[in-house]
């Protein structure tokens, strides 16, 4: 049965914990057709306010998962408690942990390198996985892309663009690329590279990580500007800027 789905400032979120997660992600691997999942936070909703097509793509995903403390707070104060996060991180780690054998993973995005190195350190912690393939996100021909993932037989298909690039590209090419399931995963090559840092638990569990990435790379303020954005809409919006969209089982 699918999560039950909220909306945040009209944009979706499933009330999915990691572990529902990477159940029904096992079970969009048994089909035959491609399912796009997204990892929100509180500065793609804002976008999303914005941008009618980027709106559209992260609706019309199979799957929308809470990556950021904002979403997470933001549904716990309409009254729609989440289990936890689900990072881009920490998801694509169980994966590669909990898979094993039945993950054919493409690693598309960063900097020409890091999409090799995130596979070597994703190896690391599956051994049984698969490794389809990996490529820098600096291409201009989507089509050759596509192509080259096609004929990787890969099943899951991870894509750091950063966004809203890495969900349209997904939802105009992800259905394409033979794959099942293509998750948009931000700067996660980077952190798994170990290009990035990612911020200690103590920061993690403060909800304090986007100032920990703000002081490691202070070119991102202007990008943060989204996030007292976000929560002013969300407490000047009420309950009404957070509301169900769909009932479902929520996991205890
Ligand atoms: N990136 C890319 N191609 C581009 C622009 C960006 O591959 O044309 C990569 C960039 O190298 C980085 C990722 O996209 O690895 C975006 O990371 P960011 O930290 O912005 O993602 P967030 O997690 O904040 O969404």
């Amino acid at each position: 049965m699918a999560p039950p789905r909220l909306e945040i400032l009209g944009c979706p979120l499933d009330r999915v914990s990691m572990a529902q997660t990477l159940d029904i992600i096992r079970g969009y691997l048994k089909t035959d057709s491609f399912h796009l999942i997204v990892t929100i936070g509180s500065e793609m909703i804002v976008r999303a306010q914005t941008d009618h097509e980027f709106r559209e793509a992260v609706r019309g995903a199979a799957l929308v998962v809470p990556d950021s403390i904002g979403a997470v707070l933001a549904a716990r104060y309409g009254g729609y408690p989440l289990r936890e996060r689900v990072t881009g991180v920490e998801l694509t780690q169980r994966l590669a942990g909990e898979l094993g054998p039945s993950l054919r993973v493409f690693l598309l995005g960063g900097a020409p390198g890091v999409a090799e190195a995130a596979a070597h350190k994703l190896l690391s912690i599956g051994p049984g996985i698969h490794v389809a393939g990996a490529r820098d996100g600096y291409f201009k021909d989507d089509a050759e892309v596509v192509q080259q993932i096609k004929e990787s037989g890969a099943n899951v298909l991870l894509v750091a663009l950063g966004f809203p690039r890495q969900e349209l590209w997904l939802t105009r090419y992800g259905p394409d690329c033979g794959v099942r399931v293509g998750i948009g995963v931000g700067g996660t090559l980077d952190v798994l590279s170990g290009r990035v840092q990612r911020a200690p638990q103590l920061f993690q569990k403060l909800g304090m990580e986007w100032f920990y990435r703000l002081a490691l790379q202070p070119t991102r303020w202007r990008r943060m500007l989204a996030l007292p954005k976000f929560a002013l809409r969300v407490l000047s919006g009420g309950k009404q800027a957070v509301r169900p969209l769909t009932e479902g089982q929520v996991q205890s």
